[in-house]
């Protein structure tokens, strides 16, 4: 068994084997054989029955369904131990593909992946997503299109399209945005927005949440049980890991680390609280604040390349950033003690300049004395991670529940 079979899937396979439901145990076990095959690469039925104590007779049924859907496939024979050879099984990683879309508050991305998670296809351009949707809505269509037309010969080969957005999202209602966040979104609905076929599988979920999914996928969090992902942009927000699965809380808008009040005299916030971690951290707070002491640069990544060059006041913005951040980081870590708390977004790409003040500021306000360098660094996905994420959770989904996928899929 794999390591990251163990880590995405183990506490999913304890309970799926003790349910009680005939048919919804015959889903699960579906599932069950549709990990192992994804996570081991080669296989065989005998194999198989071994490590799920399923029967033979069992597997073979379950196996021909997967095969059915193509997502498994039959690769020649394995050595013969003692009776007839077994007939090697494979995933199919590319029998299908899943499209990862990132709105986020100023910029718009989106990524083509196989099965495996590996990138077929990735776009991003700058757009005026929080202040003109219609706008933003028209260009993320055209960037469908093309996406999809130079990277599958057939929509049939689209299993899914996951979408991240820059808003809390309430499971009940997926598909609009917050109003307090995304005030111009009020009352549009994303799902009849966007130009995806019907019978697709669609999920919507909060940006920062598909970054910790994509980390523990695919990223720095690879073999964590317990993370946080933050991530720094235009607005600042947490995802976490808990046991593999994403937390999202009651109302499913847990992780709004930027409205953690860390000055209670600081400036008034979109949120209307007073001294937000994001009056601080925001992209536009820390261009305004380098603006202020003589640095007029439009975007994060300028401001960077001045700190890369040895610029002694973009050091000293990026060291205010830090305390800021650090407040916060100390008090999610005081809560949370996760395995590792992993920073994204544009502001991350200034790497050891932000980490190293802020890991000082961290050791001096959290509980643990010596706290490993380790346990905070960033993410090693860059720009792609949000539109990353999104595509995994319907890779998630279909590795959970393939059943619920595939019926949808099917129309
Ligand atoms: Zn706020």
């Amino acid at each position: 068994m794999t390591d990251r079979y163990k880590n995405l899937f183990s506490t999913l396979d304890q309970s799926a084997l003790s349910r009680a439901d005939k048919v919804h145990l015959r889903d699960q076990n579906l599932a069950l054989l549709l990990r192992k095959i994804w996570a081991g690469h080669e296989t065989t039925r005998a194999t198989l029955a071994r490590q799920t104590g399923l029967s033979r007779s069992s597997v073979s049924s379950l196996v021909d369904h997967l095969i059915d859907m193509r997502l498994v496939e039959e690769r020649g024979e394995g050595i013969s131990t003692g009776g007839r050879k077994p007939t090697i099984l494979r995933f199919n990683y590319q029998s299908k593909f899943i499209l990862g879309l990132d709105i986020g508050a100023s910029h718009l991305g989106a990524i083509i992946i196989d099965l495996n998670g590996q990138v077929i296809s990735w776009r991003q351009e700058p757009a005026p997503v929080r202040l003109q949707p219609a706008q933003s809505l028209h260009q993320l269509n055209r960037l469908i299109q093309e996406i999809l037309d130079e990277s599958i010969t057939n929509r049939d080969q689209l299993l899914g399209v996951g979408i991240a957005v820059p808003s809390p999202i309430s499971p009940q209602n997926p598909q609009y945005l917050s109003p307090t966040f995304m005030p111009t979104w009020r009352d549009i609905n994303l799902i009849e927005s966007i130009s995806i076929p019907d019978n697709i599988p669609l999920l919507i979920d909060n940006d920062a949440n598909v970054g910790a999914l994509a980390e523990v996928w695919w990223g720095a969090g690879q073999g964590c049980n317990q993370l946080a992902f933050i991530k720094l942009g235009t607005g600042v927000g947490a995802g976490f890991i808990i046991d593999g699965k994403v937390f999202r809380g009651h109302g499913g808008s847990a992780g709004e680390l930027g409205h953690m009040v860390i000055d209670p005299e600081g400036p008034t916030c979109v949120c209307g609280l007073q001294g937000c971690l994001v009056t601080f951290v925001g992209s536009q707070p820390i261009l305004k604040h380098a603006q202020k002491l003589g640095l007029e640069h439009q975007k994060i990544t300028d401001l960077l390349s001045a700190l890369k060059e040895g610029d002694p006041i973009a050091r000293d913005v990026i060291s205010s950033v830090a305390k800021s951040l650090g407040l916060a980081v100390a008090g999610l870590m005081n809560m949370m003690n996760p395995e590792r708390v992993i920073l994204g977004g544009d502001l991350a790409l200034a790497g050891d300049s932000l980490l190293h003040p802020l890991r000082e500021c961290v050791q001096t306000r959290s509980l643990w004395s010596a706290i490993s360098n380790s346990n905070i660094v960033t993410s090693t996905l860059g720009e792609q991670v949000i539109a990353l994420g999104a595509a995994t959770s319907i890779l998630q989904r279909t590795l959970t529940q393939p059943n619920q996928v595939f019926t949808q899929w099917r129309g």
